[in-house]
């Protein structure tokens, strides 16, 4: 596997690649995004590792031109601390995944791997709507930079809504998907609203706009603004 690091912080470079030449990946490290950038059109790699932040051309930009020329290998972008606007902004400019600086290897390595595993645009390893976001890697949750504590069957519950995206989901379906019991030989509808209410009560916290919505007869969806 192969891997092109592009950061111009040469401690942070040095780390990645003694780091991941440990995991047995090959790591080419270039320190601007114009070496970064001939590296990633001249050779083929499995991951792209991405600073923001660098001399020159900045690592969105690069992103982007790459992103407009049909590349598709798998970007993991590095953004600085308390930077949501770079998050948001590499999502959109074709980053498959971001970390946060300072990060702990292990997660880097385990976001790789996801990215690895999942190839480009076959499976999202988040998933968004409005400020709320879930991580399917690390299995959490975030609204408006805050983390919600979920259970791992409202977890579930949040990921089935947000796959659905405006889509209304019924209890049948959330009785067969996430409860898998399709036969619904025990009615699970009170306990499908139970975890409803609980989700609803951790994700639409006061003074947020609501984004879990009941629609009467049918069931449940997830989006901004009314349902
Ligand atoms: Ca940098």
């Amino acid at each position: 596997m192969r891997v092109l690091v592009i950061e111009d912080e040469k401690k942070v470079a040095r780390a990645l690649q003694q780091g991941l030449q440990g995991e047995h990946y090959e790591v080419e490290v270039a320190e601007t995004g114009e070496d970064g950038f001939f590296s990633a059109l001249s050779r083929s790699f499995d991951v792209i590792i991405l600073d923001v932040m660098l001399p020159g051309r900045s690592g969105l930009e690069i992103l982007k031109t790459l992103r407009r020329q049909g590349h598709r290998t798998p970007v993991l972008v590095l953004t600085a601390k308390d930077a949501i606007e770079d998050r948001v902004v590499g999502l959109d400019s074709g980053a498959d995944d971001y970390l946060v600086k300072p990060f702990a290897f292990a997660e880097l390595l385990a976001r790789v791997r996801a990215l690895i595993r999942r190839g480009r645009s076959i499976e999202p390893v988040r998933l968004r709507v409005a400020d709320l976001e879930i991580d399917l890697v690390t299995r959490k949750a975030v609204r408006a930079g805050e983390p919600i504590d979920l259970t791992a069957r409202e977890f579930d519950l949040l990921e089935y809504l947000l796959r659905h995206g405006e889509e209304i989901v019924s209890r049948e379906m959330l009785a067969r998907d996430v409860w898998k019991e399709p036969s619904r030989g025990t009615p699970l509808d009170n306990v499908i609203d139970v975890h409803i209410a609980r989700l609803r009560k951790k994700v639409d916290t006061e003074g947020r706009a609501k984004l879990i919505h009941t629609v009467r007869g049918v069931g449940f969806l997830v989006k901004l603004g009314e349902a």
